[in-house]
């Protein structure tokens, strides 16, 4: 039994559970992949700009320096379990279900409080839905980073103008593709640094432009048929490997079956990181608030403040004081 379990060891999770152990509360973190979220399982390859005091990290070592940092508070963490079933009651306060993704064992663990960081672990990425689509490998349908291995020297098609299409576009440009963007809306949505990187590397682009068809053969893409509002022609632009990050469709069944009150899709949490269920809490990705900025910084300081308040439901301190922090 722990005092404090926390599902979905991402940014948000692995800072949550560091913040308890500062505590000295008994954390768990349970997730169902790789421990490092989408930093080791979407993007493990792409620099990181804006994690304060390092101007450059790649995803996959900052993921490993959060890791390492959780183990040295004596975080303790396990991979490859996915929650299934949370229940409250018992002796603990609530009680998990995970299921253990190699051995397809049930595992099963107690706590007094929860805190939910399963961010974009409930998302499925956004497909195209066009003729053409179903069935191609991995190999030449990527709807994550491209893999800079497989695309050096290919014809590269990037669909989506947000911060995720801009650096996949970047990524592939740096690996030697001949790259061309397509977004649906009239001009990039990313923030200026990542337009201003791909204006810089003169990325041919076509806005308020859709793509219609995927060509393909035996498991190779040959082209994709695109169309643009106002121009009656399609245009057909050859292509051996196409990025789609047009964004993610989210799926919290699980997560209503929790008993959490769900909006838009999303946790509704309050300034606390206070879920509509006692003593269940949750950060990162998965929680709205008025201002959310879905970010691995913002990510980070939520999980200090959901373990604030776990912290707060499970010991009950008359006073709140910083003596009990971890020295
Ligand atoms: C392509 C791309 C590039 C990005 N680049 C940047 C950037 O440069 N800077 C920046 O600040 N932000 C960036 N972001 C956003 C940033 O990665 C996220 O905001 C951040 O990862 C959110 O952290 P999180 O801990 O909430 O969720 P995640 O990182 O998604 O981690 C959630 C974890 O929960 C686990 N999980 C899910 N469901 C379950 C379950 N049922 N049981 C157990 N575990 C579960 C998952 O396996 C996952 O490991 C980028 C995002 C993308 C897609």
């Amino acid at each position: 039994m722990h005092e404090v379990l926390i599902i979905g060891g991402g940014p948000a999770g692995l800072t949550a559970g560091m913040y308890c152990r500062m505590r000295k509360m008994s954390a768990l973190v349970v997730d169902a992949g790789r421990v490092g979220g989408q930093l080791v399982s979407v993007y493990g390859d792409k620099p990181v700009h804006d994690w304060p005091g390092i101007h450059n990290i790649i995803a996959n070592e900052l993921a490993g320096q959060l890791i390492e940092h959780a183990r040295g508070l004596e975080v303790e963490m396990t991979g490859n379990q996915k929650v299934e079933e949370v229940t409250r009651g018992g002796e603990a306060g609530f009680e998990i279900v995970a299921r253990d993704l190699i051995t397809k064992e049930e595992r099963r663990h107690q706590a007094s409080a929860l805190i939910v960081a399963i961010g974009g672990g409930a998302f499925e990425p956004r497909r195209l839905k066009v003729p053409g689509e179903d069935g191609l490998p991995e190999e030449v349908l990527t709807y994550r980073m491209p893999d800079k291995s497989k695309v050096a020297g290919k014809k590269v098609v990037v669909v989506g103008g947000g911060d995720s299409g801009l650096e996949s576009a970047q990524a592939a440009h740096e690996a030697g593709a001949k790259v061309t963007m397509i977004q649906a809306m009239e001009r990039f949505t990313g923030m200026e640094s990542n337009i201003d990187i791909v204006n810089r590397m003169e990325i041919p682009r076509h806005f308020s432009t859709r793509v219609k068809e995927i060509e393909s053969e035996n498991g190779s893409i040959r082209a994709v048929r695109v169309a643009t509002k106002g121009v009656a022609e399609p245009l057909r632009l050859e292509c051996d490997y196409l990025v789609v990050n047009i964004g993610a469709a989210v799926n919290l069944d699980a997560v209503k079956r929790w008993g959490i009150a769900v909006e838009n899709n999303l946790i509704r949490v309050d300034g606390s990181m206070r879920t509509s269920v006692d003593g269940m809490f949750a950060c990162g990705d998965i929680v709205t608030y008025e201002g959310k900025y879905k970010l691995l910084l913002t990510a980070a300081s939520e999980g200090c403040v959901a373990a604030q308040s776990a912290y707060l439901h499970v010991r009950k301190p008359q006073r709140l004081t910083m003596t009990d922090l971890w020295t």
